[in-house]
């Protein structure tokens, strides 16, 4: 904090506009080095000496305006990341699984994919591999799971429970089962 009338070497001319104890304008010398002058007139007179004292210890404006849209768009591409790291991911489970393409829309299909991965794969580590379903028991869920390629119902269920997939699968209708599917 450089409050102007005490610098009265180098700001001469500040010192009558601005005499105490009704000081308006700061010279505010913020945490990133900048030096801002603040209209402070919006404070009572009797706080201004410390809200000056706290705005120092501030980046100024513009620095914290630019490092919030930094960690925007380092947050958005780590997200962004994230995202095509399960698409892939999921492209991959689809076809080693032979799971058959879905239909909606372009990010619907997407999102549909990466939410019928999440969702088959933690059913089969809750009721094969943490459970005792067997392994026969097991391929009807997964071809029961190949009929449903409306993409909206994989994201209607992503938040289900893994071991619920039997019974959400089960009660499916013809909607969710849009066309024949050739892999069944
Ligand atoms: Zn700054």
């Amino acid at each position: 904090m450089k409050p102007q009338n005490t610098s009265s070497t180098n700001s001469g001319s500040r010192i009558q506009r601005n005499s105490p104890p009704s000081k308006k304008f700061w010279t505010i010398a913020h945490a990133c080095g900048h030096e801002v002058e603040r209209d402070l007139s919006d404070r009572p007179a009797d706080r201004r000496a410390g809200f000056a004292e706290w705005l120092a210890n501030q980046e100024c404006t513009d620095c914290w305006k630019a490092t919030r849209v930094d960690r925007e768009e380092v947050k958005a591409a780590w997200l962004a990341a994230k995202r095509a790291e399960e698409q892939a991911a999921a492209g991959t489970w689809s076809a080693q699984y032979r799971m058959p393409p879905l239909e909606g829309s372009e990010r619907g299909i997407a999102w549909g994919e990466r939410c019928r991965h999440q969702l088959v794969s933690a059913a089969y580590t809750a009721l094969v591999l943490e459970g005792d379903m067997d392994d026969d028991a097991w391929q009807q869920i997964e071809d029961a799971a190949r009929t449903i390629t409306r993409a909206g119902w994989w994201i209607d269920n992503r938040a289900s429970e893994p071991d619920d997939l039997p019974e959400l699968l089960a009660a499916a209708t013809s909607g969710d089962r849009p066309c024949e599917n050739p892999f069944v």
